[in-house]
């Protein structure tokens, strides 16, 4: 095919040959629309991937595929780092700091020997982060993949399956790095892929798979891609990424087609209850009789430092999958005092967020130490983890969110008398609004006296009752009060102005009766001045 055939740049551009700028333009518009999940044709396996990868935002992927390989971090600045988001874990931050220097420091040596057309033999070091829900397992590594630079991508093991697609899933897994950095296939090869929940793929008694799904079949997959493999940039099934491919061909734009996963980084984590079943009864088989009735610890540091690899594979794993995973960490249980570390410390405390939420709405939120304890104790009850600390923040803090904003109250306190006794606070809160929402109503009804006072020359004045009521409709019409005040008033100058000459009174008091009903108030007084006059 020549090169006019194909309608490229340097095609003709006549009557009859549509302009391949405009189309791609035309292309990209419509697709970009799309947003980055693209789109399949009904009917055809669509990319399970796209709504199943839980992608947590990485800010920005800044770093170019070169400066890894000027990656000269050292554990401990990693550490460094982490300390400013993560609390304790302490175990975890230096393993898993290790274990990342490590594998790009491997990579950069690599790299450097590609030149010389040597392949270097790499022991990938995997990481097995072990640990229950909500204490930072996730957290830490995103956190890592930030400062390096590279892109990651979350996702579930549940969602994997054998069936149906082969194994496509997995690969739409790496090819979602690629979407991370923003199409740079080279950056994505130097991923992080952070797989939760792993210990769902265990076979026979520690994981839930097996019924449909093999979770053995799904362990061999993964195992492809955590040694090396080629994965299609371009899912075939997938119309928006073809159509791509199209015309990066016809704008002479030709990257690579295919991601290799040789230095992608597997970070696979679970919390693995029952592991620690598995690894006493061992120790107490080596130790006959020794800790028999001795209540069940949970796993721990200590008890984690005992784990072997045949526990992993009397788990249900296959050998050859929890080979490829060498390095091993712990994440511990969190108490009150570290969930309320969290609140205080770090940097990505929930305080900060709800400062922000509460300051859009004009009031000024503060946390007492009393109160930040309370919440703490409140989640570590929950047994969710930080994760908890939302949970019980949202189910505090509702209310206020709901009732407070637009009433004029700027200020709000929680400290643990709020948070013990939130509905007498509410209600303290809702009479605090409505002071406010009758003080703002005084001042309105005075700027109208001014006024009418200012134009027609008659003094006026209102009742208690009758301001009440037109704070009632303001509200009800959602109109201000001097704007009700104004309309209900209208034209009652000239009524006033009668009397005033009939009886010489200087100063008029609008009652309830003139609020309810404005006519009959004013003809009434109009008549009575006649009569007086008399
Ligand atoms: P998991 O261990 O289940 O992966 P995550 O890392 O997703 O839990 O934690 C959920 C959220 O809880 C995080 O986004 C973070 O805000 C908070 N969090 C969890 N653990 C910690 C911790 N040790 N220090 C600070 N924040 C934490």
């Amino acid at each position: 095919m020549s090169d006019d055939d194909k309608g490229g740049p340097k095609g003709p551009k006549g009557p009859g040959y549509p302009d391949p700028d405009e189309i791609r333009k035309t292309l990209e518009g419509m697709f970009g629309k799309m947003g980055k999940g693209g789109f399949s044709f009904p009917g055809m396996t669509d990319s399970p991937f796209s709504d199943e990868v839980e992608s947590e935002e990485v800010d920005e992927v800044t770093v170019s595929n070169d400066d890894i390989f000027q990656f000269d971090l050292l554990p401990r600045d990693i550490k460094a780092h982490l300390d400013r988001f993560v609390i304790r874990q302490d175990e975890a931050k230096k393993a898993l700091a290790i274990a990342v220097c490590d594998h790009y420091n491997h990579v950069k040596v690599a790299k450097a020997h590609e030149g010389d057309g040597e392949r270097l033999e790499l022991q990938k070091q995997n990481v097995m982060v072990v640990g229950p829900t909500g204490v930072g397992k996730t957290y830490l590594v995103k956190h890592i993949a930030e400062l390096i630079g590279v892109p990651f991508v979350k996702a579930d093991a549940t969602k994997f399956s054998e069936t149906g697609y082969v194994g496509g899933d997995v690969d739409d897994l790496v090819r979602e790095l690629v979407t991370k950095a923003d199409g740079d296939v080279s950056l994505a090869e130097y991923g992080i892929i952070y797989i939760d929940e792993i210990d769902k793929l265990a076979s026979g008694g520690g994981g839930m798979m097996g019924r449909d799904v093999s979770g053995r079949g799904v362990q061999t997959t993964l195992l492809k891609l955590m040694e090396e493999t080629e994965v299609p940039v371009r899912n075939a099934q997938d119309m928006r990424g073809q159509m791509m491919a199209m015309m990066d061909l016809q704008n002479g734009k030709q990257g690579k087609d295919t991601i290799n996963t040789r230095h992608i980084l597997f970070i696979v984590s679970g919390a693995f209850s029952g592991l620690e079943k598995i690894v006493r009864k061992r120790s107490q088989a080596a130790q006959i009789g020794f800790s028999a009735d001795q209540a069940e610890p949970a796993m721990d540091g200590e008890l984690f430092k005992q784990v072997t690899s045949q526990d992993y594979i009397d788990f249900g794993f296959e050998a050859e999958f929890i080979g490829r995973i060498p390095v091993r960490v712990v994440c511990e249980h969190l108490e009150a005092a570290d969930l309320e570390a969290i609140l205080k410390y770090s940097e990505g405390s929930l305080l900060r967020q709800y400062e922000r939420e509460f300051e859009a709405y004009g009031i000024d939120i503060k946390f007492k130490d009393s109160g930040i304890e309370r919440i703490a104790e409140m989640a570590a009850g929950e047994k969710t983890g930080a994760r908890g600390l939302m949970t019980v923040g949202e189910r505090i803090l509702r209310d206020f969110k709901y009732e407070l904003p637009g009433t004029s109250v700027s200020e709000l306190t929680v400290d643990a008398e709020l948070i013990e006794n939130r509905e007498k606070h509410l209600e303290g809160y809702r009479e605090l609004g409505q002071e406010l929402v009758v003080e703002k109503a005084r001042q309105e009804v005075e700027a109208f006296i001014r006024e009418f006072k200012d134009k027609h020359g008659v003094q006026i004045k209102l009742a208690d009752e009758a301001m009440s009521c037109l704070v009632k409709m303001a509200s009800e019409q959602a109109r201000s009060v001097f704007q009700v005040a104004r309309q209900h008033f209208r034209d009652y100058q000239f009524g006033l102005k009668l009397i005033q000459k009939n009886t010489g009174q200087a100063e008029f008091l609008l009652t309830e009766a003139a609020v309810a009903d404005p006519d009959k108030f004013l003809s009434e007084l109009v008549v009575k001045s006649y009569k007086d006059a008399e």
